[in-house]
């Protein structure tokens, strides 16, 4: 037994066999077993001979065959880490946490020796890993400091179906780093159709199939639409629950707070029916969701009763669950699109596409025959939803894109400059350009500035980094450090159902009269008084998880500042300094009273509202400059800072302009300081266009 599993130890890893523990290898065995019954086993020289012939292979196969899980290890075992690391980009921060957790299971060390990851703000890497899992954004940020990726030896671009921005990047980038590095070897990997494209666009490189098994899956439509997806998901759970066989339920709804409200519901209902009815297991999967939690999902149900995971996206092609039966699918899902109204990315929830909604139902088919109930029509199915998704980098927002692509010296991103694979529609490139422009971060030129040097070095948007360096020549990076980590933390504040009550008056003892930021900032500040405790968040209403997450960012951009020796100094008391950093970043987003009612954007004079929960809502000053806007009832403005109108002026020259003289109204005159817009009077001449000098 022992000298047979043994023998089976990955090569690499036997080196280092001396210090893992004997129990470890004895374990082994179901695990081993495990991988040798996946579809890709039986093709693994086949898949190492056709890496080794060919710089570019594009990969496809259905989910769960084993392409992120084993593909790494094969490479690794027939001797690829000799000559650098295998590194392997995940769409999603879950998935490369949870593929690394597992292969490391399965090497049989622990996440962050042989196998490690690593995420924005996170790195569980050492000097020993060898398979390193990662977003593909990190990657990316990688490449801005080394375009050869010399520590790589295999960059494997998984889940290329998804065609994120930065995968889309990536595309391009590594196409190049091929020509230079003939010794490097790319692997794109998708799970559906669009290979031939793939393939075509990397110089008609050969396609790898890997056969799926899968079963039959039955799908349902609803006859007529759904008004209340949510609720009709949950009807459908139940009624599974208590009329189909054995076999375990995959709901697939559209964020976290969707899906606590649904597990809550389905909870209760299940208690409802008393002990006569087999137990229904309610497992939440979100990327906010701890480790911990994320590894039950993949444990089977005890015998006699069932599971039910209610996961966001992530569980329809990055995760794979065995041992489901059944799929609802409700037809939605969060995006990420360009808002020109307010000049920035929100997410939005959208129909999926049928691409997706086939991809949704063949996870009931990895086990065996299933059903898959989708809560929309088949008259919707076939004329509303799209063939395919667009790519993300044709309707987000490509502001940090661009600083990343200049930052490489890539400047010319039009039509013939950089190797899209799709190129973005012209008009968000010029927005983006413009944007970077009235940030100081590129020139007349369009070339970067030293400041845009410095911004593209911080895994932040673009707004974000130039607060940030702000702040160093007015005295308070001290203080916006925190409070860009306690944004980018998010959740702070925790606000239970049956106790909003004690849980605003805790909150309300934090508030800062000159806006939300200040107010973020007091609570880290007092947190920290208190030795960083969590008893201490668990009585005022804090995530203690959120704030952990604050200080880790922290840590990692007072990193980069002292790289790039930027002076980190407090401010004190002195708030205005503070607000004005936060303004030279996010001038974009002031917003001024509207004598009738709430608020107007100054960008495009969008009517909005400050927020319930900000603590400027009983002050409502006159001006303020906002961090994001959330659209429910109302578009709302969450995260509100009050400035003086003055600031705008000072601070983003290029952006305002005081009113002239001459063509003010006399109300206007009077108040001579406010600043405008200059669109209002000149169209367009505030662009970067022709049209300037
Ligand atoms: P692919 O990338 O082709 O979709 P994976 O390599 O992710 O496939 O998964 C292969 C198999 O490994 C799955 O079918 C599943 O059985 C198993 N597996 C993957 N991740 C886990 C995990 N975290 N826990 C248990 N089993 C897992
Ligand atoms: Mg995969």
């Amino acid at each position: 037994g022992q000298n047979v599993l043994a023998e089976d130890m990955p090569e690499w890893k036997k080196q280092s066999v001396g210090k893992a523990p004997q129990f470890g290898f004895a374990q082994k065995g179901s695990i081993l077993e495990q991988r040798q019954s996946l579809p890709i086993f039986k093709l693994r020289e086949e898949l190492i001979k056709a890496v080794n012939e060919n710089q570019i292979l594009v990969v496809i196969g259905e989910t769960g065959s084993g392409k992120t899980t084993q593909m790494t290890q094969y490479l690794a075992e027939s001797g690829y880490t000799t000559k650098g690391r295998i590194g392997c980009t995940q769409p999603r921060r879950v998935a490369a946490m949870s593929v690394a957790k597992r292969v490391a299971d399965e090497v049989g060390c622990l996440v962050g020796e042989e196998v490690g990851y690593a995420i924005r703000f996170e790195d569980c890497t050492s000097e020993d890993t060898v398979i390193k899992y990662m977003t593909d954004g990190m990657l990316l940020r990688e490449a801005l400091l080394d375009d050869k990726m010399s520590q790589y030896s295999v960059i494997m671009l998984d889940e290329a179906h998804e065609r994120t921005i930065h995968t889309d990047v990536l595309f391009g980038l590594l196409k190049k780093c091929c020509a230079k590095r003939k010794d490097l070897r790319i692997i794109v990997t998708s799970a559906t159709l669009d290979a031939e494209k793939f393939s075509t666009y990397f110089f008609e490189c050969p396609i790898f199939t890997i056969p799926g098994r899968t079963f039959p899956v039955e799908v349902m439509y609803t006859k007529a639409p759904e008004s209340d997806y949510l609720d009709a998901a949950l009807i459908t759970v139940m009624q599974i629950h208590l009329t189909e066989p054995e076999g375990d339920i995959l709901l697939f709804l559209t964020g976290q707070e969707e899906i606590d409200t649904g597990c809550g519901i389905l909870f209760e209902r299940v208690k409802a029916l008393g002990p006569s009815v087999p137990d229904l297991h309610i497992l939440p999967v979100y990327s906010s969701l701890p480790s911990e939690m994320q590894t039950k999902i993949f444990e089977p149900a005890p015998p006699g009763s069932r599971k039910c995971v209610v996961a966001t996206n992530i569980a329809e092609a990055s995760l794979t669950i065995d041992g489901i039966y059944y799929v609802i699918d409700p037809g939605f899902a969060k995006q990420k699109v360009y808002n020109p109204k307010v000049g920035m990315d929100s997410l939005i929830v959208a129909p999926i596409s049928q691409a997706s909604a086939r991809q949704r139902a063949g996870r009931a088919g990895r086990t065996g025959p299933g059903k898959c109930f989708r809560l929309y029509t088949e008259a919707a199915f076939k004329n509303e939803m799209l063939p395919t998704s667009v790519p993300e980098i044709q309707r987000t927002n490509l502001g940090m894109t661009c600083l990343t692509l200049k930052a490489m010296g890539i400047n010319d991103l039009g039509p013939g400059g950089f190797d899209f694979m799709d190129p973005p529609p012209a008009q968000t490139l010029v927005t983006a350009l413009e944007q970077l422009y009235n940030l100081n971060a590129l020139d007349e030129e369009g070339l970067l500035t030293r400041l845009g040097r410095k911004m593209a070095e911080f895994p932040l948007e673009p707004p974000m980094s130039k607060m940030l360096i702000a702040s160093v020549d007015l005295g308070c990076a001290e203080e916006i450090l925190t409070i860009v980590a306690m944004l980018s933390a998010q959740n702070i504040f925790y606000r239970p159902k049956e106790k909003q009550g004690p849980a605003d008056q805790k909150k309300a003892k934090f508030f800062q009269p000159e806006g939300d930021h200040l107010t973020l900032l007091t609570v880290y500040e007092a947190w920290k008084a208190n030795n960083f405790s969590s008893p201490w968040c668990f009585e005022n209403y804090l995530q203690a998880r959120s704030l952990r997450r604050a200080q880790d960012v922290r840590k990692q951009l007072l990193t980069i500042m002292d790289r790039y020796r930027l002076e980190v100094t407090s401010a004190g008391r002195n708030f205005n300094r503070i607000r004005r950093a936060i303004t030279s970043g996010f001038f974009f987003h002031a917003a001024k009273k509207d004598p009738q009612e709430g608020f107007k954007t100054l960008v495009e004079n969008t009517p909005t509202y400050i927020h319930p929960s900000s603590s400027l809502f009983q002050r409502q000053p006159d001006w303020v400059v906002y961090h994001e806007l959330v659209l429910t009832s109302k578009e709302y403005m969450r995260e509100c800072v009050a400035i003086d109108p003055k600031w705008l002026v000072e601070l983003a020259p290029r952006f305002f302009k005081q009113a002239d003289a001459r063509i003010m109204s006399k109300r206007k005159r009077m108040e001579k300081l406010e600043p405008l817009f200059d669109r209002f009077n000149e169209k367009d001449a505030w662009r970067l266009s022709k049209r300037r000098g």
